[in-house]
């Protein structure tokens, strides 16, 4: 962990926001404290990547190393109604053509690898295996973080500015109880992958393949 226990930002998971956030905060000459559980980057679900990521990832410098990758070009989508009758493929590049018409299909684990990676290499002081337990508050500004580190010990870190980015531990949003549910948001999903499945060729290699079910009543 950094030897001075105060940074201008600290930002608490090193998901891609919180790899985001760090590494657009530090290109503007801040110093940056990234936390994160972890030792080393998790499987995590969240792979398929939309057109407008690149203007994102045109600024975070990333943008030469997902195109020099092996992750699988994303030029497009295409639907499958409930009666199993297919669209002609949505190509981004005939609807918005430019730059951003392609993206990816990524694998988390490596992802979020190279983000952190990326983050390191412009200044971020990136600490893995760091839990944050709590976020403290002086009245009601957040100054800083009780960590604990991989070898159990506990330490106070101070910044001006606490970046929450733990994703569904919502370290913050939990603290003060602030979930508020949403009604039309109320929805559930499940994922799983498969092996030795059909894949097309060419510019339609990395669709995604949205299908219908009856009456609106979800997609998979
Ligand atoms: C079924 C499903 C499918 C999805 N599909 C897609 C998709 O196709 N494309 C897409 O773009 N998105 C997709 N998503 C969304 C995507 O998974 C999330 O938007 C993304 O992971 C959020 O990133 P994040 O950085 O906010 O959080 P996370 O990726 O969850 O990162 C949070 C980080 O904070 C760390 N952390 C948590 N608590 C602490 C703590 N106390 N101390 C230190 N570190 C902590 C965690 O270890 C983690 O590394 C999908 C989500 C679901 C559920």
């Amino acid at each position: 962990m950094n030897s001075t226990n105060h940074s201008d930002v600290i930002i608490i998971g090193s998901g891609p926001g919180g790899a985001t956030a760090s590494t657009l905060i530090a290109q503007r000459g801040f110093s940056v404290t990234l936390l994160e559980r972890e030792l080393t980057p998790q499987y995590r679900v969240g792979e398929s990547l939309i057109p407008e990521t690149y203007w994102t990832f045109k600024r975070l410098k990333m943008l030469e190393k997902l195109k020099s990758s092996h992750f699988v070009k994303k030029n497009g989508v295409q639907f499958v109604n409930s009666s199993g009758q297919l669209s002609a493929p949505f190509y981004f590049y005939e609807h918005k053509p430019g730059e951003c018409s392609q993206t990816w299909q990524i694998r988390r684990i490596e992802f979020d690898s190279m983000m952190l990676q990326n983050a390191r290499e412009q200044g971020v002081a990136v600490n893995q295996g760091v839990r944050v337990l709590d976020v403290l508050f002086n009245d009601d500004r957040a100054v800083g973080v009780l960590v604990k580190d991989a070898d159990g010990n506990r330490k106070k870190l101070f910044a001006d500015v606490i970046v929450d980015a733990s994703g569904q531990s919502s370290m913050i949003i939990n603290k003060f109880k602030l979930r508020a549910p949403d009604p039309s948001l109320n929805k559930g999903a499940i994922w799983t992958y498969y092996e030795g499945a059909f894949r097309d060729e060419g510019k339609n290699e990395g669709a995604t393949i949205v299908l219908s079910l009856k009456n609106s009543k979800g997609w998979f």
